[in-house]
């Protein structure tokens, strides 16, 4: 085919720049992390949940070796210690806590206990006899944190009754009457509810019907870390509180360098450290770290409880795409999260303007949901970041050049219950023990690749605009 010469020419140029600027964006995305350095900081726990953290152990005053160091006092942390030190009571196991257990979103989220992981929640995967496996294995979890908190004789709120998800449209009452026939013909015990049954149990008449998971519950979060803590050290693990590890040096034994100077040597390393995993240089491309808001009423009256009628007083969450959960307390307080999830470029902190409009996005919910608590006050209000993996499935793992570094990470807004059935997998990766694990698909799987910024920016938010026009 005749080009003409100054089309020729044009095409030329084009494929120049197009290629140049695909190479530049590539280079850009190698040395981005260079250049957008994050800060070793980590903001306090400024939720309700804060109020009932246990007494800070003091930091680390020493050079230590360890046979295995976990970095990160949440739920993935303690849960890896505790099944560590009861896998092999010989090893010396320590816990690096860069502020107190539970600052990060182990002490601020939802307080939903669910089965399951995100993206199998009420779907059926390609292979639903594995979902059944998981099902039966996050179930029998939160059975064991029940018989842990017995055990330590620490009471974490746990309540076991069950939870909803309510849905809002009739497109998702027929999704989840298929998904309950499906799963009860597997021999999952979970229920449809219908409309009137719902707003008897939850006094709400705004949703169309429920899905009831019998196994699920809710917990208070502050307690539940507790309850890993106090279980983590008598199993024998030292716990180290306000000690910030600053760097790995990896190798057959790492070498830990703390913020006060202290060096901690260890042959095994878990990186339980959630969305701050990059800043010491793992599992920058694993996940998008997303900011999700909570609220909380003070205790309501008997007469405002009566007036809205959540007999049932179990927790729930909607079927939207931006999602809102809500429970209620054993002192009779409401809290609602979820809303409209946030994204701040290179994990940076909201503005008080973006804090402002969630907080008023949360009071319209509540008003919607029970018109009765229309202009009641929140008494705290709180943020957490959620460790979003592109499709929404976790993963648990080992990595670094010598095998021996673990880590749990994207639970994508599903860790409470998830992150000690992690623990317990960590646990017994460390020891080498994997053959029991090696048909979940959560276990040493490739998690979709997130690019450096600025490109995770542009991306996460194109999804977060394009989750707020489906949320609506
Ligand atoms: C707002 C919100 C609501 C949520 N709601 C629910 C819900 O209702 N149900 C549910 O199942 N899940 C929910 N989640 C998710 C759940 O809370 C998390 O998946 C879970 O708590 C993750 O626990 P973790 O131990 O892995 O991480 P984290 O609890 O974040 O712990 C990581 C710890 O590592 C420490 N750390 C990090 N870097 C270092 C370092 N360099 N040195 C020392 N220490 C370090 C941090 O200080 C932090 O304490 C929610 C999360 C949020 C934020």
């Amino acid at each position: 085919m005749f080009v003409p010469a100054s089309r020729r020419q044009f095409l030329r140029k084009a494929a120049f720049l197009g290629s140049g600027a695909l190479l530049s964006a590539a280079g850009l995305n190698e040395i981005s992390p260079r250049i957008w350095r994050q800060p070793m900081s980590f903001e306090p726990n400024g939720s309700y949940w804060a109020r009932s953290q246990p007494v800070q152990n003091p930091p680390l005053a020493t050079d230590i070796s360890v046979d295995v160091a976990v970095i990160g006092g949440g739920f993935t942390g303690l849960s890896s210690a505790y099944y560590i030190r009861q896998a092999s009571p010989q090893k010396r196991v320590v816990v690096l806590e860069a502020r107190g257990c539970g600052n990060g979103a182990s002490g601020r989220n939802g307080a939903m206990v669910l089965t399951m992981t995100d993206d199998r929640y009420m779907v059926f995967s390609s292979d639903p006899s594995m979902d059944k496996r998981i099902y039966d294995l996050t179930a029998q979890n939160i059975r064991h944190l029940a018989q842990l908190s017995a055990a330590t004789g620490i009471d974490c709120d746990l309540e076991t009754n069950g939870v909803l998800q309510v849905l809002n449209t009739s497109d998702d009452v027929k999704a989840a009457q298929a998904y309950v026939k499906k799963a009860r013909a597997l021999g999952m015990p979970v229920e449809f509810w219908s409309k009137q049954q719902l707003a008897s149990a939850i006094g709400s008449s705004v949703y169309e019907g429920a899905f009831y998971d019998p196994s699920g519950g809710q917990v208070h979060p502050m307690k539940l870390v507790h309850v890993l803590k106090t279980a983590a050290e008598s199993a024998g693990a030292e716990i180290y509180e306000n000690t910030a590890v600053m760097a790995i040096e990896e190798g057959r034994q790492h070498v830990l360098q703390t913020a006060s100077g202290h060096i901690v040597r260890a042959k095994s390393l878990v990186l339980a450290t959630n969305v701050f995993a990059p800043r010491l240089g793992y599992l920058r491309n694993s996940f998008v770290p997303v900011r999700e808001y909570v609220a909380m009423t003070a205790p309501l009256s008997e007469r405002q409880l009566a007036d809205i009628g959540w007999q049932k007083r179990m927790p729930f969450n909607d079927s939207r795409t931006e999602v809102y959960y809500l429970g209620l307390t054993k002192q009779n307080r409401i809290h609602i999260g979820g809303g409209s999830p946030s994204y701040a470029f290179n994990d940076g902190t909201p503005g008080r303007a973006l804090i402002g409009a969630h907080s008023a996005q949360l009071h319209r919910e509540l008003g919607r949901i029970f018109p009765k608590l229309a202009g009641v006050e929140f008494e705290v209000e709180w943020d957490g970041e959620i460790d979003w993996s592109l499709d929404e499935s976790p993963a648990v793992g080992r990595t670094g050049k010598d095998n021996n570094i673990f880590y749990g990470i994207g639970y994508s807004g599903h860790g409470v219950n998830l992150t000690s059935v992690f623990g317990r997998i960590i646990a017994d990766l460390e020891a080498d023990r994997e053959d029991p694990w090696k048909a979940f698909p959560f276990v040493n799987r490739s998690l979709y690749y997130v690019p450096n910024e600025p490109f995770r920016c542009i991306g996460a938010k194109c999804g977060l605009a394009w989750y707020r026009i489906m949320g609506e």
